[in-house]
C-alpha cells in the first residue's frame, strides 16, 4: 500500500520510528513535511498527487466528517496522567460542587477515571461531547462545546493539559483552573482567558474604522468555508464596505499583508488565527466577531 504519514509538530520527532514500522510491513511510506495544526488539516491533496492509498494521521481523533476523499487512519498519541496527581486540584475547588470537566485528545482516554476521581472526592461532574470531537469531555482549539453544553450547571470548571491553546477557547463566566499534568500544577486561568476576550474586543473596535476587508478561506479540508466567506462579503458590501476572498492553505501574515490595501481580515479558517492579531499588523475578526462589528454599525444607522 501507498502511505502517507501525517504528524502534527510536536510528533515528528517520533516520524522516521513509525514510517520505519510501516515500510518493514511491506508498505510504500511518504512523510508529509507540511506543517500541521489538526485534525481538520489533513494532507489530501499531497495524498492524490502521489496516490497514496490511505493517509494515517498521528496525534488526533476524527474531526472531519464526511466528504474526506481517500481513507483516513487516525491514530491518536495518548499520554497517561497520573490519576491520584489530580488531588491538587482539590483545595482550588473546595467550594464549588459541580464542576464541569474537560481535557484535549491526548488525556482523553483516561477522562472516565479523571471523572471518577472527582466524584469521589464528592464533586458532581458535567460532561458533554464537543460537536467537532470524538470524545466525551475532549475539547478542541475551535470547540468548546464539550463545556458550552454543561456551563449553566456548574460552579467552576476543570481543564487538564497543557498550554494555552484549547483553555483560551473557553469562553465563561465561571472559575477555569487548569490541571498541567506534565509538571502537575494547578493554576487559574481566568485572567489570561479575559486578556484574550479583551484583545477580541479591541479588534472588533479597531475594525469599525476600516472600509477594506480581506476574508481568508483556508483550503485545509476541516477549516474550508466558502459560505461563509461569500456571506460575510455580501454583508460587508451591503453596508458600503469593499472586500475580497483571498484564498490560502495557510495564512502567512506576511504573504497577506502585501495586500496592503486591506485595513482588517475576516477569518473564516482556524478561529484560533483571529488570537494572533499581533503578527497580522491589523484586526483579525472570526466570523462571530464581524456579527458584533454588524450588530455596532446597524445600531449606529
Ligand atoms: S482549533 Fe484550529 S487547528 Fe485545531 S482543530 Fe480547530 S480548526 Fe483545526
Amino acid at each position: 500500500m501507498r502511505i502517507l504519514l501525517q504528524f502534527p509538530e510536536g510528533l515528528k520527532q517520533k516520524g522516521l520510528e513509525l514510517a520505519k514500522k510501516y515500510e518493514e510491513e511491506g508498505h510504500q511510506v511518504f512523510l508529509s513535511a507540511s506543517p500541521c495544526y489538526g485534525a481538520c488539516d489533513l494532507a489530501i491533496e499531497e495524498a492524490k498527487l502521489i496516490k497514496a492509498d490511505k493517509i494515517v494521521h498521528f496525534g488526533h481523533n476524527k474531526f472531519v466528517k464526511t466528504n474526506v476523499p481517500i481513507p483516513i487512519d487516525y491514530v491518536p498519541y495518548y499520554i497517561d496522567i497520573e490519576i491520584r496527581s489530580l488531588k491538587k486540584v482539590l483545595p482550588y475547588i473546595k467550594k464549588f460542587k459541580n464542576i464541569g470537566l474537560v481535557t484535549t485528545v491526548q488525556h482523553v482516554h483516561q477522562f472516565e477515571d479523571m471523572k471518577a476521581f472527582f466524584e469521589k472526592n464528592g464533586k458532581t461532574v458535567f460532561a458533554a461531547k464537543s460537536e467537532r470531537a470524538t470524545e466525551i469531555g475532549q475539547v478542541l482549539g475551535c470547540d468548546a462545546g464539550a463545556l458550552m453544553k454543561v456551563k449553566n450547571n456548574v460552579d467552576a470548571i476543570i481543564f487538564v493539559g497543557s498550554g494555552m491553546f484549547h483553555p483560551l477557547a473557553l469562553d465563561v463566566e465561571k472559575p477555569v483552573f487548569g490541571f498541567n499534568p506534565n509538571d502537575k500544577t494547578v493554576k487559574e486561568l481566568n485572567a489570561e482567558i479575559e486578556k484574550v476576550k479583551k484583545r477580541r474586543k479591541g479588534a472588533i473596535a479597531k475594525a469599525l474604522t476600516c472600509k477594506k476587508f480581506g476574508i481568508l478561506v483556508s483550503t485545509k479540508i476541516g477549516q474550508f468555508n466558502i459560505t461563509q466567506a461569500e456571506w460575510a462579503k455580501k454583508e460587508l458590501e451591503k453596508r458600503g464596505f469593499e472586500s475580497f476572498i483571498l484564498i490560502a492553505n495557510e495564512f502567512d501574515p506576511m504573504a497577506i499583508n502585501n495586500y496592503m490595501e486591506f485595513e482588517c481580515f475576516v477569518n473564516t479558517a482556524c478561529p484560533r488565527i483571529a488570537d494572533d492579531q499581533e503578527k497580522f499588523g491589523k484586526p483579525v475578526l472570526n466570523i462571530e466577531m464581524l456579527r458584533q462589528l454588524f450588530e455596532i454599525i446597524d445600531a449606529n444607522r
